[in-house]
């Protein structure tokens, strides 16, 4: 009887121990225990191959997988890149990587793709994606204004907002096991989050201030941003339906105009130079 006893605590621990060497193996800790939750997931990382992610604890590495994912995710859901003529996909993507390199976080890699739609928008994913639709390229008057809107959505990623919004949503919706999420769930969101969730008013601003300081490292005329927006904003852009707050967006930026901008910064401000490189488009 004792014997009994015995032997079953002694499977007892080494299950348990079993369980905490699989997890502390893969780096991931459990906050709360969910035993039978934990299970499942265990088998489905052994057997099925899942991944799951901890959004709480992402290296750069995570979130540029994830981007990645997300990113084909969204052509399988339709999005359709503009690759017709290469000399404008170079300049678009020469534009997003000189404010890449002088953004708060210049040590991940970047793709900056032009999407085929005609509205006027522009999104950021998580891990370095940014989308710009042909509509906003065509709506800008200077390269300018198109590295303003550029430099905001690379804001997004600098500020994690995209990765921030799948951590709420996950805890928000219980579906955060003790390994984490699963990285087809988090697509799924990114996907949402990417295609037709508006941002927060919070992020929105976050992203126009980290956008407008990078935008005079660079050396671009950081009117640009704001110009853009002005000219937008008598009509109801796509861009403003995930970008929420326009003319508070425009205050504050006019504001910070006023009280620091970069000496010297005014590249990019020629209507001229810029209709003649985006003329294939
Ligand atoms: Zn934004």
């Amino acid at each position: 009887m004792n014997y009994l006893k015995h032997s079953l605590q002694q499977l007892g621990k080494r299950w348990l121990y079993g369980t905490i060497a699989v997890i502390i193996a893969t780096g991931l800790v459990v906050t709360t225990p969910q035993p039978s939750k934990a299970d499942i997931n265990l088998f489905d990382l052994i057997f099925n191959g899942i991944q799951y992610i901890q959004l709480s604890n992402l290296s750069d590495e995570q979130e540029v997988d994830l981007g990645r994912q997300t990113d084909r995710a969204l052509k399988r859901q339709g999005v359709r890149i503009y690759n017709r003529n290469s000399e404008v996909v170079n300049y678009v993507n020469e534009i997003g990587q000189r404010l890449a390199a002088t953004s708060d976080r210049a040590d991940i890699p970047y793709t900056f793709q032009i999407v085929q739609d005609d509205s006027i928008n522009a999104f950021a994913t998580s891990g370095g994606f940014v989308y710009i639709h042909t509509g906003l390229i065509r709506a800008a008057d200077t390269e300018a204004e198109l590295a303003g809107v550029m430099a905001h959505e690379i804001g997004h990623i600098v500020g994690r907002h995209s990765v921030n919004r799948m951590r709420e949503i996950t805890l928000a919706n219980g579906i955060v096991g003790a390994l984490g999420v699963s990285q087809d769930d988090l697509v799924n969101i990114g996907v949402q989050l990417a295609l037709f969730l508006p941002n927060s008013r919070t992020a929105e601003y976050e992203a126009d201030a980290l956008g407008y300081f990078n935008m005079g490292r660079a050396n671009y005329d950081q009117r640009g941003l704001i110009t853009f927006m002005e000219n937008l904003s008598g009509g109801t852009p796509e861009f403003f339906s995930t970008h929420p707050d326009p003319d508070n967006r425009v205050n504050r930026l006019r504001e910070m105009y006023n009280e620091s901008r970069q000496e010297g910064a005014t590249y990019g401000n020629n209507p001229e130079a810029y209709r003649s490189r985006m003329s294939s488009l």
